[in-house]
Order: structure tokens, then sequence, then C-alpha cells
């Protein structure tokens, strides 16, 4: 089968890769209809290995078809339409028995630790993979992962419908983070970028209120759409040096700041402001399938989200030139999303 093989930075290759083979105990084959590309592979490629374990196959967003089932994997058939989350876990550490599977101790994930969709057939266990409603296109269902991802960090942020909530960087998964927050009753949503054409994104996604902070105080604009009194929750999702400041600043007393974006360095905080306005600080990893995979679904099955952040759909044989290169240069408007055959 061809294959998306990253061998090290600048050196993805679309080769010839054996085919899956059969299904071990609990696990699928699936035949991938549509998979994506994110931030981590871009990064991966321009200045990795990082995570990856080369040679890999990229990818850990993807839908597709079931064409056999191992033993074990329950409730699922052949033909079964499917996405699956990206990471897989234990189930017996500790983290995993207190249904933090995203901390998992032995976790793994597909498309950089092990073989991942950007292929044309990929494995993956039954138990990370949920069926797909019908009203849910292969394209958007190509979302579902980087959407439970999205989930997951703003139920991490306490966000309760009504809430002020200021999203800090909404390109790649901040514009996930837009439709979760909107979702979720956020009011108002600031989206705060540099970049004009995610802000139009974000907009399109519901965002009431967006800010081109490229000239101007991050912190002020969020006081500005918030009579001074700070957001309830801050999200910060551009992993920008000065973000994580700027998010503490436009707080509210009593609020959330929420780290999305990685940091490449330390970075110093005013730890005395933090702490004499009782702001919580809280951090964000991947997805808990269990939660946050049905629930991406569910949203992608009720809104038209998907057609708000596909930029385009490429066939595998493109993934460098009209993908991964794109994305690394920050040029790219929105998802890519690949169509291996
Ligand atoms: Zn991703
Ligand atoms: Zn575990």
């Amino acid at each position: 089968m061809k294959a998306a093989v990253y061998h090290g930075p600048g050196d993805i290759r679309i080769e010839s890769v054996a085919d899956p083979g059969e299904p071990h105990g609990g696990e699928m084959i699936i035949e991938v209809a549509r998979g994506a590309i994110c931030g981590t592979d871009s990064s991966e490629w321009a200045h990795g290995p990082l995570l990856a374990r080369p040679p890999v196959v990229l990818g850990h967003e993807f839908v597709g078809r079931v064409v056999a089932v191992g033993a074990g994997a329950d409730g699922f058939s052949i033909g079964d339409r499917v996405v699956s989350g990206a990471g897989i876990s234990c189930g017996v550490c500790e983290w995993c028995r207190a249904g933090r599977t995203n901390l998992c101790a032995e976790y793994r994930t597909l498309g950089l630790h092990i073989d991942g969709g950007l292929a044309e057939y990929v494995r993956s266990p039954g138990f990370v993979c949920r069926r797909v409603p019908d009203q849910v296109s292969d394209d958007a269902a190509a979302l579902a992962q980087p959407l439970a991802v999205a989930l997951h960090a703003v139920r991490r942020s306490g966000l309760e419908a009504g809430q002020a909530c200021a999203v800090i960087g909404v390109g790649g998964i901040g514009a996930f983070i837009v439709a979760a927050a909107i979702a979720r009753g956020a009011s108002p949503l600031i989206a705060l970028d540099v970049d004009d054409t995610r802000l139009e994104t974000a907009r399109r996604l519901g965002a009431p209120i967006s800010v081109n902070v490229r000239e101007r105080s991050l912190s002020e604009a969020i006081l500005e759409h918030t009579e001074g009194a700070g957001a309830h929750v801050v999200i910060e999702a551009s992993g920008a040096p000065g973000s994580p400041g700027a998010a503490l600043a436009a707080a509210r007393r009593g609020g959330r700041v929420l780290i999305v974006g990685l940091q490449s360095e330390p970075r110093e905080i005013d730890l005395f402001s933090f702490t004499v306005r009782e702001v919580d600080l809280l951090t964000t990893l991947a997805h808990v399938c269990d939660v946050d995979l049905p629930d991406a679904l569910t949203l992608l099955a009720s809104t038209d989200l998907a057609d708000a952040v596909i930029d385009r759909v490429i066939p595998l044989a493109d993934l460098v030139d009209d993908g991964i290169r794109p994305l690394a240069a920050g040029t790219a408007r929105g998802k890519i999303v690949v169509a291996p055959s």
C-alpha cells in the first residue's frame, strides 16, 4: 500500500510499504477514507524528531471503513465507518483506571510511535474507535480527533455557559477551541490572533468578537471587551512567548487560565498577581477517547464547523508540497485533509 513515511527532518516520503496484515486481538484494520494533518506533523517535518520514532507512517487524525475485525474488537463489523482516537492507552495503570487515559504511563500515539493513518490502510485498536453518524461526511469526520482535543481542553477549563472566554491563537487547534467554547455557551467569546484569515475563520465559527493583536496589547484587548474585569476563562493556544503572561493579566479575579500552546522555553510569570487574584492555572493534553470522541462526532453532526475549518482536500501524493510545507510556513488557511487513494 501507499503510505506517508516520516524518516526524519525534511524527509517525508510517499512510498510503498507492507499492508498492515491481519488484526491482532482487539484491533481492526481500517481502509482510510480521509486523513488530516496538523501542527504536530509539520513540526516533526520541520525540526523533528520531537516525539516521532522514525521510520513511522504519519497520521493520527483519520476516518475510514473497517475491513477486518480482530477477536475482541467488540461492537464493530466489517463495513463500519469509524474514526480513531490518536492515543493508545494500557487500560491498567493508575491514570487509565481513573479515566485519564490521555495520561497513561504507556501512552503510544498513532502516527508518531506506531504506524498511523496517512496511508491506504491502518491498524487501530477497537477501543479507541467510534462509529461515525451518517450525517457526518468523511471530510468532516477527519476532524473528529482534533475537535476532541479542543473539547477536552474546554472541559478542563471549567468554562460555564454565560461566562466570558478569550481564546488567544485561533489557528490550528485554536479554531476548534473556538467552536468547542461556543458550543459550551461562552458569552462573549473573544477570538485573538495576529492573522486576519484565522480571525475570519473564528467569525465563521460564531465568534462575536475578533481582535487582531499584531499591533496592540493582548490583555488590553481582552479587558476592553469584558468591561475591564477580564475573562472568566482565558485559553492560551498560540504558544507565543508573551501570551501566558498576557493571559494571566486578562483573567478575571477568581478566573482561570488554560495553557494549550506548547512553549519552546521556560517563561517568567508574575505569580504575585496570580495569587492575590486567586486565578487558577490549568493545562491540557490530547483527549480522552471515551468522552471526547463521541462529543466531537455529535458536534460535527449538528454544526457546519467542518466547512468553516477545512482549507483544502489533497491527494496523498501531494502531502509534502500542498500540506506539510504550507502548514509549517503558516500559510495554510485552515485544516488540510488528505485523500489516501
Ligand atoms: Zn493532531
Ligand atoms: Zn494506562
